[in-house]
């Protein structure tokens, strides 16, 4: 595509769909995960879906950060309020529920000391400027997060603050990846591959898809360059000639950040996560090194992840996997709505339940 095209332009948004219709053959399904959970978003947004042909399918894929965490994770939350903490949090996860159907926004109403930050290293601030508190970073995220996350630790042992502590409950995409290519029942052609995470890890990220036969296309986030990208996919499929294109170089480098990745590595470790639907992975998760064990909230006070099942009837888990779509699971727009959810999938601004609440009902 050159590079000079307009991205929300329609008439080229037109063109690229009429390219997909007259490359897809109608005697098969295409089949597209999109990973993460703004393209979830955007493609609800802007109707894209209404632009592809009957049989070239987008499935929502477990990119969202604020919906991957798990039950036992968020109940953690709580415990830890309970150990008398300060927290410090992203807004999202304020209003998803744990397991007794309270929320952070509940405990916060009943004097619980409960701030929103826009990055984690406000969080520095705030343990500054209250010495005789004792501040805690809820940290969720997936790569694209988690370097952020890794600064805040670092400064704060730099600073030597000692009422400062996170809880890490960052993720890693690769393990989601091979749960996904090993799962038999659902069959994809390609990846829509999230820019983001892309942008720290790199296009390497992508190789085991492409050696699973997927192709693995990297996107922004406008229209065109989303149909853009389902081009390129549906054309692998048919050529079955599967490799990594990254066309959201105008922002993503193909070698991602080295420097992000350099600070990863410095203050986390790879550690065996609970992820919301997927249940365990094996090194999926970002525990905290050794150097650095007075920042973990975890070992601090003494807590545990568990694994607990979701709030009966949500049915996150299976619209993370692309089992079913939202309004397949009976609270949909019932029970379950962005005023009054029931699960993270419906909370998040990224959420895959809260997009088709808002533009695909
Ligand atoms: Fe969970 Fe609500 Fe989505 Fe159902 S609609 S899966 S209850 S978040």
């Amino acid at each position: 595509m050159n590079p000079n095209i307009p991205f929300r332009d329609k008439e080229t948004a037109l063109k690229v769909s009429q390219s997909i219709k007259k490359e897809a053959d109608t005697h098969k399904t295409y089949k597209i995960m999109e990973v993460c959970g703004t393209h979830t978003m955007a493609i609800a947004r802007s109707g894209l879906k209404s632009m592809l042909p009957e049989n070239v399918e987008l499935i929502s894929g477990p990119g969202c950060p604020v919906c991957v965490t798990s039950q036992g994770e968020i109940d953690l939350f709580f415990e830890l309020l309970d150990c008398g903490v300060s927290v410090a949090s992203f807004g999202d996860l304020l209003r998803i529920p744990g397991s007794n159907g309270e929320t952070l926004i509940d405990k916060r109403a009943r004097g619980a000391d409960v701030n929103v930050v826009y990055s984690p290293l406000d969080t520095l601030k705030l343990a500054e400027d209250n010495p005789d508190k004792h501040y805690t970073f809820l940290g969720i995220g997936f790569e694209t997060t988690a370097p952020t996350i890794a600064a805040l630790i670092m400064e704060a042992k730099e600073k030597g603050l000692k009422n400062l502590s996170v809880l890490s409950f960052c993720k890693t995409m690769p393990a989601a990846f091979d749960l996904i290519l090993s799962d038999k029942d659902m069959y994809l052609d390609g990846f829509l591959c999230p820019g983001h995470v892309t942008a720290v890890t790199g296009v390497q990220l992508y190789e085991p898809l492409i050696k699973a036969g997927k192709a693995a296309v990297v996107a922004g986030f406008e229209p065109v360059e989303m149909l853009d990208a389902v081009y390129e996919i549906v054309k692998q499929a048919n050529n079955k000639n599967f490799h990594i294109v990254n066309k959201y170089r105008r922002v993503v480098p193909d070698i991602g950040n080295a420097n992000a990745r350099e600070i990863l590595a410095k203050v986390f470790y790879e550690s065996d996560a609970f992820w919301r639907g997927l249940g365990e992975l094996k090194k999926s998760g970002l525990a905290i090194r050794q150097e650095y064990i007075e920042y973990d909230a975890l070992k601090r006070f003494d807590l545990k992840p568990k694994n607990i099942t979701e709030i009966k009837g949500c049915k996150c888990g299976q619209v993370l996997t692309g089992k079913i779509k939202p309004q397949d699971c009976p609270l949909f727009a019932k029970r379950c709505t962005p005023e009054d959810p029931v699960g993270p999938c419906m909370v998040s601004g990224e959420g895959t339940c809260a997009a088709y609440y808002k533009f695909l009902r």
